[in-house]
């Protein structure tokens, strides 16, 4: 499985772009670069895309991923998630109002995107791949996933801060290759990452412990704050243990 890194940050600038991944040119994991970050050419192979929750941060780029698809033409993208957060983008994003409904354009009988809903830890192919949703602990109704193709998982974590289910799967997947995981503010910052649903390099310690006998899963850390940068990352410096690294824009990995 190969795995493209688009955005992986917890904010934007020019050198930084928020949540979202590319497995096998495919299928999308949340939305916050798909079209910043790719040429028209690729975003056309752009299948579905599974969205963690409806922050804004990960679903951004749906609006003009949608737009493009209906210029373009093409199979719909779809867009795929737990029940409240295809009801909240139904509602609050392609309402007419913010963005044009595209599940009804270009036309109703092809339109440019189909919503699909996931129940949480049942298995679902989408794009080929075997798709799982888990719940996680963030602020509103958000999952993580565990996407396997063949031989190889992988696993996201979405926005979370401590949670228990995500690592009682991880734990029971022994397919799993990778761990995609958020970690957001400084340690100083702990409160405010309580009261959004995130990790601090020390929250992100104590929760890597219950990946257990998987301790040397390699993790691939995203959504660090743009603003508290060389401050997280040197924190997670001194983190020992697991086999951790910080994802980067334009990384590609071989799953
Ligand atoms: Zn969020
Ligand atoms: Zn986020």
């Amino acid at each position: 499985m190969e795995l493209r890194v688009l955005g992986c940050h917890g904010g934007e600038s020019v050198k930084h772009r928020t949540s979202s991944f590319l497995l096998d040119g495919k299928l999308g994991v949340d939305a916050g670069a798909v079209t910043s970050m790719l040429t028209i050419e690729e975003q056309k192979s752009v299948e579905a895309v599974l969205v963690s929750h409806a922050h804004l941060d990960h679903v951004r780029d749906l609006a003009t991923l949608a737009d493009n698809r209906a210029q373009t033409g093409g199979p719909p993208v779809i867009i795929a998630g737990i029940a409240e957060t295809i009801a909240a983008l139904k509602t609050h994003f392609f309402n007419d109002v913010l963005w044009p409904n595209f599940a009804k354009l270009p036309t109703a009988g092809q339109p440019a995107i189909v919503f699909e809903e996931l129940v949480p830890e049942v298995p679902k192919v989408i794009a080929g791949m075997t798709t799982r949703a888990v719940l996680v602990s963030h602020t509103i109704d958000a999952c993580g996933f565990v996407v396997q193709n063949g031989k190889a998982a992988v696993a996201y974590s979405g926005d979370t801060g401590p949670t228990q289910r995500f690592w009682e799967v991880l734990a029971e997947t022994p397919e799993l290759r990778a761990l995609l995981m958020e970690v957001s503010f400084p340690n100083e910052m702990d409160w405010l990452a309580k009261v959004s649903g995130h990790h601090t390099p020390e929250t992100l310690g104590r929760e890597l412990l219950k990946l257990g006998a998987r301790r040397d899963l390699p993790v691939l850390l995203y959504h660090i704050k743009p603003v508290f940068e060389e401050r997280t990352e040197r924190e997670l410096a001194k983190l020992g243990g697991s086999a951790i690294e910080i994802c980067r824009l334009g990384d590609q990995y071989v799953l």
